[in-house]
C-alpha cells in the first residue's frame, strides 16, 4: 500500500515547470495550493498520488483585479481576502458572501479560490456564487492556455474536466450590467452558517423596468455537482420581481434538485431546503440589484 512518503514533492517556481511536474507525475498528480482537503485526503488515503506539486512558490497567482469590464481573481487568492475585498462585495455580492461563510476563519486563511473549484465538492459554496455570475477559469495545460465557463468544469462529485496536468491560473467575472444584483446562502447541519452545506443556494438577477430580464439559479448540496436550476430559472424569464415570480422560481428550483440523504440530512429534507434556499437567494439578489456598483 501507497504511504504519504511515496510520492514526489515539487515546489517550481514558473507555471511551465509546474505543469510539466504534473505531467510527468501522470494521472494521480495532484496541484498542492491551501491544502484544506488535499492533505485530508492524503492523510486518511482517500487519495494515492505519485506527485504533489505545490504551486505557491509561482508568482502571480493571487490576488483581486479590476480589469474594467471583468474582475480578476487570482487561483490562489484566500477565501479570507475574498471576504475582504470591497470589489467582490459591491460587484459581486453572491461571491463575498460565499467567502463569508466558508467553514471557519482559519479555514478560510488557508483555503484558495482554485482549490474550492479543484476539488469539485458538491457541497461547493463558491462554485454556485462563480456560476451564477458567470464566471470562467483560465486554464494553463500541456497544450497551452484556455478558459472555460466554472460551471462546465464540473463533471462528478469530486471530478472535474481538468487534466491532471491542467492548473486554474485565475477565474474571470465579468462586471455586472446596470441593475443587475446576486446573493448566496447556505444552511449548514449545526446552524451556524460555517458549516459544510446540507443545502446551498446562489441567485442572480437582471432587473429592467422591474421585470427579471435574466435570471440564474446554482444549487449545492443538491444534486452530484453544483448545478443550475435550469427550470427554475425559466419560470423568472420575463416576469416581474415580485414575491410571487419568486415563490413559483422556488419551487420549480425543488423540482431541478436530485439531492441524496446522508448523514448530514435526509434527501426529502434538501428538497424543503431546494425551495426555502432559492426563496431566500432570489429575495436577496432582486434587493441587491438597486445596490451593485455597475
Ligand atoms: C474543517 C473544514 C471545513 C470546510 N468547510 C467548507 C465549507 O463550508 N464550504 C466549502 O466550500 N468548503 C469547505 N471545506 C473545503 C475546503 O476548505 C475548500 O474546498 C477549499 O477552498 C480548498 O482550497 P485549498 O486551497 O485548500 O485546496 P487544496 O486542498 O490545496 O486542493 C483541493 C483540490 O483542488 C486541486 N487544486 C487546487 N488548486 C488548484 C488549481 N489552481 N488548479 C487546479 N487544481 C487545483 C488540488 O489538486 C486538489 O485536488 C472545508 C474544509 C475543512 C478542512
Amino acid at each position: 500500500m501507497k504511504r504519504l512518503k511515496d510520492f514526489a514533492y515539487q515546489e517550481p517556481t514558473t507555471l511551465d515547470e509546474a505543469v510539466a511536474a504534473l505531467a510527468e507525475g501522470g494521472d494521480t498528480a495532484r496541484v498542492l495550493a491551501g491544502g484544506t482537503d488535499l492533505i485530508v485526503d492524503l492523510k486518511i488515503e482517500r487519495l494515492l498520488t505519485t506527485a504533489v506539486v505545490n504551486i505557491k512558490r509561482i508568482p502571480g497567482l493571487s490576488g483581486i483585479d479590476d480589469l474594467g469590464e471583468a474582475s480578476r481573481i487570482g487561483a490562489l487568492t484566500k477565501v479570507t481576502d475574498i471576504e475582504a475585498s470591497t470589489l467582490v462585495a459591491e460587484r459581486h455580492p453572491a461571491l463575498s458572501q460565499a467567502a463569508s461563510i466558508l467553514a471557519s476563519p482559519p479555514v478560510r486563511a488557508l483555503a484558495t479560490i482554485g482549490g474550492n473549484v479543484g476539488r469539485a465538492s458538491p457541497a461547493s459554496d463558491l462554485g454556485p456564487a462563480l456560476i451564477v455570475l458567470g464566471a470562467s477559469a483560465r486554464i494553463r495545460g500541456t497544450g497551452g492556455d484556455r478558459e472555460e465557463l466554472v460551471e462546465a468544469l464540473y463533471t462528478g462529485p469530486g471530478r472535474t474536466s481538468l487534466a491532471c496536468s491542467d492548473i486554474i491560473t485565475d477565474f474571470i467575472i465579468p462586471k455586472p450590467a446596470a441593475g443587475c444584483g446576486s446573493a448566496h446562502v447556505k444552511l449548514g447541519k449545526r446552524g451556524s452558517g460555517t458549516d459544510i452545506a446540507m443545502a446551498g443556494a446562489a441567485a442572480s438577477v437582471v432587473i429592467a423596468e422591474g421585470v427579471i430580464t435574466e435570471g440564474k439559479i446554482a444549487l449545492a448540496s443538491l444534486g452530484p455537482i453544483p448545478f443550475r436550476a435550469t427550470n427554475a430559472e425559466e419560470v423568472l424569464r420575463g416576469r416581474p420581481a415580485a414575491e410571487e415570480t419568486i415563490a413559483a422560481a422556488a419551487e420549480a428550483a425543488a423540482g431541478d434538485a436530485s439531492p441524496i440523504g446522508d448523514i448530514r440530512a435526509s434527501a426529502s429534507y434538501r428538497t424543503t431546503l431546494a425551495r426555502v434556499l432559492t426563496l431566500r437567494a432570489l429575495r436577496a439578489a432582486i434587493a441587491s440589484s438597486r445596490e451593485v456598483v455597475a
